[in-house]
């Protein structure tokens, strides 16, 4: 029964005849009574109209009351995925790292120090060599990670009086239990602090200058994560045994701005403990608690102050927890349910685990996150510790879960002294007496029977995050052009608003939005 045909003039004015907008609001599609508990994959959201170029996207965001950064990203405390490297990395890139707590308390505040000292252009943490270690200890450095020129001091720590340099030159026709001040060059070339440093040719003629200021302006990082003094921001996570808190007293004396207060369960009284005592014997510095997954989970922590909410239970692609505990919750939902509530406080919202592309990024940004915490997307980077090694032909890095066996084991012969074992806490212990968990369940281990949370494993070597993250932000820059959107903070209002549209992916609709009916093909993703 064809009406009279409107002009097509009045299209657009016809919509408002409609009685709502095309697609679903991010309520009604996160309605779990109708639809279940929703993942990433479960759901689109619908394009919008593109009146900008993707490069003027702004991936500004709040990640906790008092941290703004530049981009959404966040590296997971995992000892597989964020120590030093990746800590400075990332937070030139815009991003964040959290220095895992599956080591001592002493060699996690070297790493914060190391990032709060970081200055682009040197090397904050070298390798550094006594002049008792020999040419074998010099060649295997060289084999393994590449370097060349290694400084000796008195002791072979940093901060030690330099006494030498060794390079490949150096030990090229030494036998390899020569020791290295048998070879290694002592006159030697140093700027002070700061200063600047003359290069010379073999005749002591000079041919350059290096100067600060020009390794500052060949390593620009507009996006970079800085404090007030142009310091980059250090984040380290903790647990939330007594003993933490002498582990926390050593990172903020090492500079800490952000703790993450490390657990897959956070309601919990030892929690909201440490967040008072936090809030009152730090004031400035900003905690993330979690993890939860539930508005009523969320509001025990923003009672207590948190600084921002950590949300996420068995998304993560290691984990085992949905599985073997039951408790747990689909990642879509959880963020939304969360940032909903949390949102009525001002208290962000990051997003933990289960993000396996940009799209992923993009939805936990759209369902209220303010960050997004990855540990496998990160592994496998240069940047992320551990060496590579050959799996079945293919280069890889481990990556394994914190609550896996083997993570849980070395947590235990890692860690020193009393305050050890916080990152098995964080899979084990919330709900066993606390005055106990410290010390005596982790000293009677023998007899404990350890349930595991995660696995252990290995992923393809993904190079440097420089490239990746480059890529991971524009691809956000992209996706949210498409969607009509011009920053982060538009995005969500949109949400909230309903102006965002989002519907359900069948699981047919699943299989249409991939690759499909090929006999074969590539996936790069980015050049
Ligand atoms: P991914 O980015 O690999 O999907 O998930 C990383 C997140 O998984 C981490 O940030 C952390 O919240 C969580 N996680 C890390 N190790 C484990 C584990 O052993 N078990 C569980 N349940 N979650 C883990």
């Amino acid at each position: 029964m064809a009406g009279a045909l409107l002009s097509p003039l009045e299209a657009v004015a016809h919509l408002a005849t409609y009685e709502r907008l095309d697609g679903l609001s991010a309520k009604d599609l996160m309605d779990s009574r109708v639809h279940g508990g929703l993942t990433y994959n479960d759901f689109l959201m619908l394009p919008g109209k593109i009146d900008f170029p993707a490069s003027d996207v702004i991936t500004e965001t709040r990640i906790t009351r008092n941290v703004i950064l530049k981009t959404p990203f966040m590296s997971s405390p995992m000892d597989t995925v964020t120590e030093t490297n990746m800590a400075i990395s990332l937070a030139l890139l815009g991003g964040i790292g959290v220095i895992h707590h599956n080591q001592s308390p002493a060699s996690q505040a070297a790493m914060v120090q190391a990032v709060k000292r970081h200055e682009n252009g040197f090397i904050a943490d070298p390798i550094v060599f006594s002049p008792n270690h020999t040419v074998a200890d010099m060649l295997d450095i060289k084999a393994r990670l590449g370097f060349c020129g290694i400084p000796i001091t008195k002791t072979g720590s940093l901060g030690a009086k330099l006494v030498g340099i060794v390079t490949s030159r150096d030990v090229q026709f030494e036998s390899p239990e020569a020791p290295l001040h048998n070879v290694m060059t002592t006159s030697l070339v140093t700027a002070p602090q700061g200063g600047k440093l003359p290069i010379v040719d073999e005749q002591g003629r000079l041919t350059s200058l290096l100067a600060r200021s020009d390794l500052l302006k060949n390593q620009n990082y507009p996006l970079a994560s800085k404090d007030h003094s142009k310091q980059l921001y250090a984040a380290a996570a903790v647990g939330t045994r007594p003993s933490d808190k002498d582990r926390l007293r050593l990172l903020v004396e090492a500079g800490l701005d952000i703790v993450i207060l490390d657990s897959s369960q956070g309601n919990s009284v030892f929690q909201i403990d440490m967040i008072k005592w936090i809030k009152q014997t730090f004031p400035k510095l900003e905690v993330i608690a979690g993890n939860v997954v539930t508005r009523e989970q969320a509001a025990n922590l923003i009672a207590a102050g948190t600084d921002a909410l950590r949300v996420g239970m068995g998304s993560g692609s290691i984990c085992i927890t949905q599985e073997v505990m039951a408790a747990g919750r689909p990642q879509a939902t959880a963020v939304f349910a969360v940032a909903e509530f949390a949102s009525k406080f001002g208290v962000p919202v990051i997003a933990d685990g289960g993000i396996g592309n940009v799209g992923h990024i993009v939805k936990a940004l759209a369902l209220g996150a303010s960050g997004v915490m990855m540990g496998g997307l990160l592994a496998g980077t240069t940047e992320a510790p551990g060496e590579y090694f050959y799996h079945d032909g293919k280069r890889v890095k481990s990556y394994r879960g914190m609550g896996s066996l083997e993570a849980m084991e070395e947590g235990k012969s890692n860690a020193s002294g009393q305050v050890n074992g916080s990152t098995k806490q964080a899979f084990q212990s919330s709900n066993e007496p606390h005055e106990n968990a410290a010390t005596t369940r982790y000293f009677s281990e023998s007899s404990a029977v350890k349930v595991a949370q995660g696995v252990s494993g290995d992923v393809q070597d993904k190079g440097s995050i420089e490239a990746f993250i480059q890529y991971l932000y524009v691809g956000v820059q992209h996706s949210l052009q498409d969607i009509g959107m011009r920053s982060i903070t538009d995005l969500q209002e949109g949400v909230m608003k309903g102006r965002v549209r989002f519907e359900m992916r069948t699981a047919s609709a699943q299989v249409e939005g991939g690759v499909h009916g090929l006999h074969s093909y590539t996936k790069r993703l980015y050049a």
